[in-house]
């Protein structure tokens, strides 16, 4: 009988009874990336998964090798080549016949920003791989540096006076690439989020899932207010809870009240907005005009085009 390749990367059934992420690690309190491991070992339950981390807080968390503090098998990867390296282990996966999903754990500087590159190429190829971004919105664990998901007006140490730009649309840019399943996912709308990220380990092909991600160390908030945050985004509008197949079927899966209230409430318990001048009619003259596209993109029966 031909050798299994890798042999050994597998998870074993030492790992499965294990959480994702173990307890003792590193991660700040209130960290919402911690949160979503949690979340996620929930959703994959005895899948048998493999996982490629780059250089991020994610990979932090793993500590010093031998010891991990992670419950699964986890290859460290650059912050370039997460999705690459995710690619090979999931051809490798096929040749042996196992029936193991490959998911990447990324920050937004992997995703967005150096890790670009080789999701863009591996979604184009359809390559048989969650892709999963915590987006907390900063370099967390290199000094807290500003990433392009950063938001206008956040103060990082990059941007001491608030940072000009606009966040990058990463929902748009990844549907662009036609890949069967892209969705955002609330850490305030649990229900939601288990339902997608399950729907996403069963699926084929490229799987894109992107996670609003609290981080009160860059975000200067409350460690305990992590969720409460995203409540109020997801109700200000400013995040909307959706899905979109084969890049162009969208779905919002949670309406907003695209309050005022919480929008006012979300950017004042954040101390990265408090040294800038946030215009927030500005703000929410952005987030109607994206719901007024999501709004026309959901309408859009495109079974209806021949
Ligand atoms: S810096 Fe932010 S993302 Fe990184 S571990 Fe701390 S809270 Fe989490």
């Amino acid at each position: 009988m031909q050798e299994p390749l890798l042999d050994g990367i597998t998870q074993t059934g030492v790992d499965r009874p294990e959480p994702i992420l173990r307890a003792g690690n590193t991660n700040c309190g209130g960290c919402g990336m911690s949160i979503g491991l949690q979340m996620l070992s929930r959703a994959v339950a005895d899948r048998t998964v493999q996982m490629v981390i780059p250089a991020c807080c994610g990979i932090v968390t793993a500590g010093p090798f031998p010891h991990s503090a992670y419950g699964a098998p986890v290859v460290a990867s650059t912050f370039a080549s997460a999705a690459a390296v995710a690619t090979g282990l999931a051809h490798v996966a096929k040749m042996n016949g196992e029936d193991t999903r490959v998911l990447c754990w990324a920050g937004d500087g992997g995703t967005y920003d150096i890790g670009m590159a080789t999701i863009s190429a591996a979604a184009e190829r359809n390559e048989d791989i969650l892709y999963i971004c915590y987006d907390n919105e900063i370099y967390g664990n290199t000094g807290g540096q500003r990433s392009s998901a950063t938001p206008m007006g956040a103060v990082t140490t990059t941007t001491a006076s608030g940072k000009l730009e606009q966040k990058k649309d990463i929902v748009g840019i990844m549907a662009a690439h036609g890949i069967p399943y892209v969705a955002t996912m609330s850490m305030a709308h649990p229900e939601d989020l288990f339902h997608k990220m399950r729907r996403a380990l069963d699926m084929k092909g490229f799987r894109f899932l992107h996670m609003l991600s609290p981080c009160p160390t860059g975000w200067k908030s409350e460690p305990g207010e992590g969720i409460n945050l995203v409540r109020q985004a997801v109700e200000s509008g400013l995040y909307p809870v959706v899905e979109v197949f084969d890049g162009h079927r969208w779905v919002v899966n949670v309406d907003s009240a695209l309050s005022q209230g919480a929008l006012e409430s979300y950017f004042a318990a954040q101390g990265r907005f408090g040294k800038t001048k946030i215009d927030l009619a500005e703000v929410s003259k952005a987030i109607h005009r994206n719901w007024r596209l999501l709004q026309m993109r959901a309408a859009f029966d495109t079974q209806k085009i021949s």
